[in-house]
Order: structure tokens, then C-alpha cells, then sequence
């Protein structure tokens, strides 16, 4: 039997045409260095109208690939929301990337379009000649004329191209299931990979955004977005905030942690979002210069483990409180949130909160053992996380129809790389990624685990454990560790300190002092390149006994 249900489509044009009607007084805003410039989510519906028009006249049909080089302001939530809502498909480009890889992405997705902002105008320059696709570049904020053209492709302003639109445009009913956006994978382990999401993936992942048990907006937040709009999905936050009416801060491209105090100062968001790296640098600036941050009710921290001592930090030292949230861009990316349950209150909330967190009921969650069986929920067992749901990617990009990593899927579950356990009552705690756990002598050491602990000591600013080679044992943990700012620890005393925390076995003999740990282009700690840096022997290493 049927139900008696309208089977209207979940398109990303129902999200813009609510937010610039029912919520239009809800703001964008974007950091300027000294202030904001702030965009009504109306005005965002008119200037929408105005891209999506120029867009058609320069061509662009259903499915056709818009890029964007961008930081996070007003103009690239107008493409976030415009592009998909006209039919076309979002892409936004990775301005950190690699140049070989930056190339290979665009080229793959095969962008027509590419929005730029003005001061990203001399490093996409230098890309532009090897763009086989792109026949138009819009420059936002900025000079169009500073873009030298290749041949066959057409500079254009933003300001102008749009000044020169109907502020409507007959946003066209779109089948749920066809593509809205699309966001390579960040490229931490491998090669980035393509992962395009639906206008129906997007539309209900976005409500999830705003349950009470995820991030839970409304129109009284005002979310500073620092995560990247490129990066995975943008957390889901654009569509999360068109969706509720939230109001959006856009850091642009102040991402210091000087600016970012400067403008939580100014502006007072109520919610943020962002890695791990980011609020260690925010918490170091709040150290030397002590500032209230407590209008934050919520900070959503994600993409790689968040270390126990930051979370204490934030919540003991300044009332914050830190959300601890696990995903990727394979699944748009949410992922599970670490909320405590019910009932539990004060120091025994710590127990759930430094958990990856809870799944929501829309995705699946499973762990698989070496053997390929599923392991159980005990809260014990380790296997490796599997997951499905109405916005994990069933397989990656291939515009050729080619089957690219077919190996990370299994039966229509996504296997995520990343190893844990999870509790009868559904928290996830992540050991490592598969790739980075140390085999030593047969038996695994988490570096997440060593490296949340020696992040607890007062001397150590960041710390990155990676698996060495080792005759005896097969792989040994090397710990490279930057110092705070004015202090001094000895490897030994670094080692005493875990000593109550680990089994002996456990506890590493290698040690080595760094400037900074090398992070990838959306700021984790890229430890492919320190296992290169350890190879070539640029690490001065010493081993205890
Ligand atoms: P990349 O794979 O290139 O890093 P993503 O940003 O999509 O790109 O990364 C997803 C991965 O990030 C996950 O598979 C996991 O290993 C890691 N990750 C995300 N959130 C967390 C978290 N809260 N704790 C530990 N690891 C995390």
C-alpha cells in the first residue's frame, strides 16, 4: 500500500527560497580585518538570483561543475547555495592543495567556472594555464583585470557580471537524487578523491545539523564557520544555517588565532566550528592574552582526535564547551557527536565526551574485525568502522565510469580507515587510523592515544607519534613533540609522565623536538610527511633506554 504523502522533492532551492523569505532577516557576515559586511539571508536570496542568471548566460546548464577558489564569505555562500539551487553542480576547490593535486581536481570534475577571490587571484594564476575545462573565471572582491587569460578562457567581475542581472531567477524543480556538490577528499593518506553529494543527501543531512543531539541550530546562533567551505562538505554548516536561520560569521581570510579572538570579540558568535590545530593555536592566544569567550554556548571540534586536555581546557579555563564530532567527507561528514546521555552530569560526563559520540538513527554504524566478521558492540572489541546511510557516498567520483578504490566498500557499507570500538549504547572511541597504528611486536599502540596523553603535559604545545621501523619489534612509536612558547622538557620527563598512563611496552624510547608538526591542507597533522622527514633523516632523534 501506498501512503497518501506529496512526494515533493528534499531540492536545495526549497532551503534558499525559506531562508530569503521566512528568515530574511538573518545575516551572512564576513570579517573585513576591522568589522564585518553583513548580507541578509534576503539580500542572499536576491544576489543568489543574480548568480544563478549570470551563470545561465555564460551557459551553464543541469550538471555542469562550478568551482570555486575561495576563503569563507558572503559571495561563497551565495555560489554554495545558488549553484546547486539553479541545477548546476557546486565544486569547491581546495585553495591549500598541492598544485599538482589542485590541477588534477578541477580537471576531474571538469569545472566550467570558476569563481576566484580577488586575493587568491595570483596563486590560481598560476593553475589557470593547465585547466583543461574552465571557460570562465568570475573574480570576487578583487581586480578581474589582475587575471592575465589564457587563451579561450574569459575573466569577468563578480560585482559587475551580477549588477548587470534580474535579482529573480525560476529556480527549477530538481530530481532529489541528482548531484548538488561536489568535495574531494582532503588527500591526508592518498590520492583526493571525489565525492558528490545529492540535493536530498544534502537536504537531510543539514537537518541532522540541527537536531538537539548534533549541533542543534536555530535562528538565535550566530555560527562562526572557520572550517573551510571546501573542506568536507563544509561540516554541513551553509545548509544547516539556511535551514534554521541560524546567522553565519565568515572569518575570511583571517584565520590567525589573533583575528579569530579579535572577531569572536567583535561579534560575539554563539557557536563555532573547526579542527583540533585551530583551537589549540586559540587556546594559546588565550593564554597570553586572556579574553571571555563564553558567549560560545557550543564549539563543534572534528576531523581528527580532539586531546582530553584541550576539551578540559576550554570548558574548566574559559565555560566553552567543546562538541567532539567524527566524520569525513565521504559522509557529508556527520558522523557521530559526543553528547552525553541523559542523567549523567559533572566529571562523568567526560567519559562520553571524549568519545568520537553517538551515530544519529540515519546512519548505520559497524565494526569488522581482521578476519572480515563483525565484531560486537561491547565497547571492547576493535574493528575496523563501516558505515551506511542516506549521506554516505555509495562510491567515488569517476567521470569515465571507472571503479576508483573499490576496496573501500563492502556490500554497500563505506569502510572509513579508521579502527575503534563501540559501546552497547552506541559511542564510538576511535583507536587510530588503520594506517597509522603502530605494529609493535604483534600488538597495536594508538598514536591518537599517546599523543592525547603527552598533550596533557604543560610543556607540550603539540605532539605527533608515528611508527618507526624497529629490528626487534617490527615498528616503534617516535613522538615529535613542539614545545609551548618559554618551556623546557626532557624526553625522560616526558616518558615518566605517561608512565602511569600506559603499559610499559607501551611507552616509547624515541623522542624528537620540532618546530612545528607538518599539517595538511585542511590542518591535521600530515603525518605522511613526518614519516618522510624521519626517512630522510631530517629528525634529530633521541633514544632512550
Ligand atoms: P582526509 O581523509 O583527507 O583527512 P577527511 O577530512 O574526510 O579527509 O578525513 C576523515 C578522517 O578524519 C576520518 O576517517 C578520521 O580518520 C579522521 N577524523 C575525523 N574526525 C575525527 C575524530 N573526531 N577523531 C579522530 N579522527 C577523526
Amino acid at each position: 500500500m501506498l501512503s497518501t504523502m506529496q512526494d515533493e522533492p528534499l531540492s536545495l532551492a526549497t532551503l534558499l527560497r525559506y531562508a530569503s523569505t521566512f528568515m530574511g532577516d538573518s545575516t551572512v557576515s564576513t570579517w573585513t580585518g576591522t568589522g564585518v559586511r553583513t548580507m541578509t539571508y534576503r539580500e542572499l536570496g536576491t544576489e543568489s538570483a543574480r548568480l544563478a542568471n549570470a551563470l545561465r548566460a555564460l551557459g551553464i546548464g543541469d550538471g555542469d561543475r562550478v568551482g570555486t577558489f575561495m576563503w569563507n564569505n558572503n559571495e561563497h555562500m551565495v555560489a554554495y547555495i545558488a549553484v546547486p539551487a539553479m541545477g548546476a553542480v557546486l565544486h569547491a576547490l581546495n585553495i591549500r592543495l598541492f598544485p599538482e593535486q589542485l590541477v588534477f581536481v578541477a580537471n576531474h570534475a571538469e569545472d566550467q567556472v570558476v569563481i576566484v577571490d580577488g586575493t587568491l587571484v595570483p596563486m590560481f594564476a598560476q593553475y589557470l594555464p593547465n585547466l583543461k575545462t574552465v571557460r570562465h573565471v568570475i573574480v570576487a572582491n578583487g581586480d578581474a583585470a589582475a587575471l592575465q587569460a589564457p587563451e579561450g578562457v574569459q575573466v569577468h567581475s563578480y560585482a559587475e557580471l551580477l549588477a548587470a542581472q534580474p535579482d529573480t531567477f525560476d529556480f527549477p524543480v530538481i530530481d532529489e537524487r541528482s548531484a548538488a556538490a561536489m568535495c574531494y577528499t582532503s588527500g591526508t593518506t592518498g590520492d583526493p578523491k571525489g565525492v558528490v553529494y545529492s540535493h536530498r543527501s544534502n537536504w537531510l543531512h543539514a537537518m541532522q545539523v540541527c537536531q538537539p543531539t548534533s549541533m542543534g541550530f536555530s535562528n538565535r546562533d550566530y555560527v562562526l564557520a572557520i572550517v573551510p567551505l571546501f573542506h568536507a562538505n563544509a561540516w554541513g554548516l551553509p545548509y544547516a544555517a539556511l535551514m534554521s536561520g541560524a546567522n553565519v560569521l565568515m572569518p575570511d581570510r583571517f584565520l590567525q588565532p589573533g583575528p579569530l579572538l579579535e572577531m569572536m570579540a567583535a561579534e560575539q558568535p554563539t557557536f563555532a566550528a573547526a579542527v583540533p590545530t585551530i583551537w589549540g593555536g586559540v587556546l594559546a592566544g588565550l593564554a597570553a592574552k586572556p579574553q571571555d569567550i563564553s558567549h560560545l554556548r557550543s564549539v563543534v571540534v572534528g576531523g581528527s582526535a580532539v586531546p582530553p586536555s584541550m576539551m578540559r581546557a576550554f570548558q574548566e579555563k574559559h565555560g566553552v564547551r567543546i562538541l567532539h564530532a567524527w566524520g569525513m567527507t565521504e559522509t557529508s561528514p556527520l558522523g557521530s557527536v559526543a553528547h552525553p546521555p541523559a542523567g549523567v552530569a559533572g566529571e562523568d560526563e567526560w567519559e562520553y565526551r571524549f568519545t568520537q559520540g553517538r551515530f544519529p538513527a540515519s546512519v548505520q554504524a559497524r565494526l569488522v574485525g581482521d578476519n572480515g566478521t563483525v565484531v560486537p558492540n561491547d565497547g571492547e572489541s576493535l574493528g575496523e568502522l563501516e558505515v551506511r546511510g542516506p549521506w554516505i557516498t555509495g562510491s567515488y567520483y569517476a567521470p569515465d565510469g571507472a571503479v576508483i578504490d573499490p576496496d573501500k566498500f563492502d556490500n554497500g557499507w563505506l569502510r572509513t580507515g579508521d579502527v575503534g570500538k563501540i559501546s552497547p549504547d552506541g559511542y564510538l572511541t576511535l583507536v587510530d587510523r588503520s594506517k597509522d597504528v603502530i605494529k609493535s611486536g604483534g600488538e597495536w599502540i594508538s598514536s591518537v592515544d599517546l599523543e592525547n596523553a603527552v598533550m596533557g603535559h604543560p610543556a607540550v604545545a603539540e605532539a605527533a607519534v608515528i611508527g618507526v621501523p624497529d629490528e626487534k619489534w617490527d615498528e616503534r612509536p617516535l613522538v615529535a613533540i613542539v614545545l609551548a612558547e618559554g618551556t623546557e622538557a626532557k624526553p625522560e620527563e616526558l616518558r615518566d609522565f605517561l608512565a602511569d598512563k600506559f603499559a610499559k611496552w607501551q611507552l616509547p624510547e624515541r623522542w624528537t623536538f620540532i618546530a612545528e608538526v607538518p599539517k595538511t591542507s585542511v590542518g591535521k597533522f600530515d603525518k605522511k610527511r613526518l614519516r618522510a622527514q624521519y626517512a630522510d633523516g631530517d629528525l634529530t632523534v633521541t633514544t632512550l633506554s
